[in-house]
């Protein structure tokens, strides 16, 4: 299998790698300069059987795939494997089989870790087929594939995973900091949260690995997972459904994002919401 992958960032290049490494044909596309050293850069890509794309967000997919589609052949599998919006996908899914081609979403949850490590939760929205037909480069990628539904599935399914994580990440600081100002070390407070129902990704895998020693280098920027807070909140109310804390939780991501850099990483909201030292 042929496969053309668009997006060399963060988690696209160690997921291009590891697909390398399992003995696929791999060629790939990214638009910031230098990005796809290492790698086959692809002219075009009209023979492959398969298009990844990790890219930031739908407006990005969208504009990629409008250059791409031309130069694909019809039965071309397209894999969407960045955190795009769900409706925006379901209409891309439906323009895209128009042109004969065929569309899965595949968003992905385990960080740049787990994308260099292929133990990525890859949760998946299509048909059953089509994705019968990428289990083997998905699990390449993943150690867990989870099909979800019909197309769009996946990307829902990944926004809420992550209202979930923000809100939990925003949570956990402020519980840190009360601690703190009740006289007890955040490191304690968190091995608290760790032995009991308290505990989570952020407990576990961010607050002593990224943030207490002030690396903040989780790999995941603070506005990627604002804008995946945005989507969850902007599908429920497309939905009819009442958020309470996810519009607290959009309102503090949303609002802090617009304060820093593209390259801010997501765990620096512990010192931009006063975690303590
Ligand atoms: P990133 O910003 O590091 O990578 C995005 C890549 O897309 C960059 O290399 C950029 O140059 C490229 N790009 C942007 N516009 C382009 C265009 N028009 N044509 C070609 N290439 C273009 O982001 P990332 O952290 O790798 O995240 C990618 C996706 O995965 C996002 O949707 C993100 O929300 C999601 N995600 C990220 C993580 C993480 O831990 N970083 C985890 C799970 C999901």
């Amino acid at each position: 299998m042929r496969i053309g992958f668009v997006g060399l960032g963060k988690m696209g290049r160690p997921m291009a790698q590891r697909l390398v490494e399992a003995g696929y044909d791999l060629v790939v596309a990214d638009s910031a300069p230098g990005a796809t050293e290492g790698f086959t850069a692809a002219d075009g890509f009209e023979d492959v059987d398969l298009l990844i794309l990790m890219l930031p967000n739908s407006a990005v997919v969208e504009k990629v795939l409008d250059d791409l589609v031309p130069a694909l052949r019809a039965g071309t599998l397209v894999a969407d494997m960045s955190s795009s919006e769900p409706l925006r996908t379901r209409a891309l899914a439906v323009r895209l089989a128009e042109r004969g081609l065929r569309f899965v979403d595949a968003p992905v949850s385990g960080g740049v870790r787990g994308a260099v490590a292929g133990t990525l939760a890859v949760m998946t929205g299509g048909a059953e087929a089509d994705l019968a037909a990428i289990r083997p480069v998905l699990d390449v990628l993943g150690r867990t594939v989870l099909h979800v539904g019909p197309v769009g599935s996946g990307h829902a399914a990944k926004a809420l995973n992550n209202l979930v994580s923000a809100a939990t990440l925003a949570v956990t600081v402020e519980a840190l900091r009360v601690g703190a100002a009740f006289g007890i070390a955040p490191e304690t407070m968190n091995a608290v949260l760790n032995s009991s129902s308290g505990r989570s990704n952020t407990s576990e895998n961010k607050v002593a690995q990224f943030m207490l020693d002030g690396s903040f280098a989780s790999g995941f920027a603070l506005q990627l997972m604002a804008k995946d807070v945005r989507i969850a909140i902007d599908l429920a109310r497309a939905l009819e459904q009442r958020t309470e804390l996810g519009d607290r939780a959009e309102e503090q991501w949303t609002r802090i994002a617009a304060e820093v850099t593209p390259q801010t990483d997501h765990t620096r909201m512990y010192e931009l919401l006063g975690g303590p030292r």
